[in-house]
């Protein structure tokens, strides 16, 4: 593993479940908003939509059928055609009363017997078998329920697309006579489709069975020809055009932008009606508060990890002043002083300046603990610690070199000097007054001093101060005794 990685595991391992618990709740989170305006739209709204445009035709489908029922069971139209079709005018005057009556765009009457068109005007043609466009005349008179409706571009209308209630007329002994009706055109569908356009940037209109569009609203003026031809919707044409009754919901990206589409079959039309909405203006805001989210995350992400670094490295620092120094004098330690005095012997070697060890042990402390406890004896310590500190400079290294024994390194400081020094302590101790509670100690030291040889190894060194020590303690304690280095190395 990279080490630079390795220091920083924890680190990387928060990141890291940061990172995913945030990009996860983000992500879900946008997903689930994603789908919730997917389903408002493509399961509620556009569905209404349909529902309601749907509605809207069979309403107006639904009037002009009650009108046409009315003109094929009034006793003076069945009269009129038993009755030979003798003034034209007669009918023509009753087709044009029920236009004007019903505000349709168009009334009329084909006769059985005489194949003649009749409108407000009186004939406008006789139609035939073999024309395509009489061919509904030859259908509403085979066919067995009592009307059809039928879109139809009107002749007597400019050719509008018109639909045409084709209501059959028998006579008193149930034989068909006539097929009569009235038109109206789909101006207010198409107004119904615009002002929905309008108000939700929905896309409305019809196809025919061949996916041919038919009717749509102004705004889609330029929407021609077969939804096989036109971008983005010619992808799911098969889909819409499935001659199923059942709505269908479906949807296609153009460009990147989602459009949702909701196709219902009209049996009535015999068309198709497709709503569709583009829901990329629905879905930017989401994916906007993703963006902000993850800017969000990123920014709590890089805080903690500030925060876990700031606190790891004053706990490592802690750890690391732990592990070098002493629990009860705060001196350093034995670990801490061998980098310490391995940095002072490369300074010393480059300077060329002296540098001697006081390694002292404190006289009879057994005694110490035996008679007033533990806890005086590391008073005890402690006070000493403390007198030493204030003894020596601060360049000074002062260890507890172990149990009650202590060693000082003099930067810069020859034999003599250190000598000197070791006397100072030793008689500062030995005047001071350690208080326990109610009693008053003594206590002595015996101390070693050396100076380093050059190149000489630290074992070496610190076995002549010992020795020195060792000529202190047998000499008969709270004294210093000094070793002179031998001037050839070894
Ligand atoms: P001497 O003059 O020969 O040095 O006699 P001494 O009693 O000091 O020597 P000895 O080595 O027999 O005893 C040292 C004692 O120091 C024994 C040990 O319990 C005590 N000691 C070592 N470390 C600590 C400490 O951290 N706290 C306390 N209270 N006592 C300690
Ligand atoms: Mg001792
Ligand atoms: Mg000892």
């Amino acid at each position: 593993m990279n080490p630079l990685l390795k220091k920083y595991r924890l680190l990387v391992w928060i990141g890291a479940a940061l990172v995913a618990g945030f990009l996860a709740t983000s992500i879900v989170g946008y997903l689930v908003s994603i789908k919730s305006v997917r389903h408002s739209i493509g399961d509620g709204a556009l569905p209404l939509t349909g529902d309601t445009i749907y509605s809207e035709i069979q309403k107006d489908i639904l009037r002009p059928v009650f009108i046409s029922s009315m003109m094929a069971h009034d006793t003076f139209v069945r009269d009129w055609i038993i009755g030979g079709e003798k003034n034209p005018k007669k009918i023509a005057r009753y087709l044009n009363e029920v236009k004007q009556k019903y505000g349709v765009v168009t009334s009329f009457m084909v006769s059985e017997k005489t194949r003649r068109y009749y409108y407000v005007d009186g004939v406008l043609k006789t139609v035939r078998e073999a024309a395509p466009r009489d061919a509904w005349f030859f259908r509403v008179r085979q066919m067995t329920p009592d009307y059809e409706t039928n879109v139809d571009p009107d002749m007597a209308n400019r050719d509008k697309m018109t639909i045409f209630i084709n209501y059959r007329v028998k006579d008193f002994r149930d034989n068909f006579i006539a097929a009569i009706g009235v038109g109206l055109t789909l101006d207010t569908m198409v107004g119904l489709i615009d002002s929905y356009q309008q108000r939700f940037r929905r896309n409305i209109y019809f196809v025919d069975k061949q996916g041919d569009i038919t009717l749509a609203g102004k705004a889609m003026d330029k929407m021609r020809g077969s939804i096989r031809s036109q971008p983005g919707i010619a992808d799911v044409a098969d889909s819409v055009l499935n001659h199923d009754a059942r709505p269908t919901r479906l949807e296609y990206v153009l460009k990147g932008e989602t459009t949702l589409v909701h196709s219902r079959f009209i049996p009535e039309l015999g068309w198709y009606l497709i709503v569709e909405q583009n829901v990329e203006d629905d879905i930017r805001p989401i994916r906007q508060a993703l963006m902000v989210n993850l800017l969000i995350s990123a920014g709590i992400t890089l805080l903690v990890l500030m925060i876990v670094l700031f606190a790891v490295k004053r706990f490592q620092n802690r750890l690391e002043s732990m592990a070098a120094t002493d629990p009860i004098t705060g001196l350093l330690n034995r670990q801490a002083f061998d980098i310490v005095f391995n940095q002072s012997v490369l300074d010393a070697s480059r300077s060329g300046a002296p540098m001697s060890a006081i390694l002292f042990d404190i006289d009879h402390f057994k005694q110490v603990n035996d008679r007033h406890g533990h806890l005086a004896g590391d008073d005890v310590l402690r006070e000493i610690a403390q007198l030493i500190r204030g003894t020596f400079r601060e360049s000074d290294v002062i260890c507890r070199w172990g149990g009650e024994e202590f060693l000082i390194l003099l930067k810069a400081c020859p034999l003599p000097k250190g000598m000197e020094l070791a006397e100072k302590l030793r008689t500062n101790i030995a005047e001071h007054e350690f208080k326990w509670g109610a009693d008053s100690l003594r206590i002595t030291l015996s101390l070693g001093v050396t100076q380093l040889l050059v190149g000489e190894s630290q074992d070496n060194f610190f076995a002549r101060a010992d020795q020195a020590l060792y000529r202190a303690k047998n000499a008969g304690r709270n004294r210093t005794e000094a070793l002179v280095p031998p001037t050839t190395g070894g």
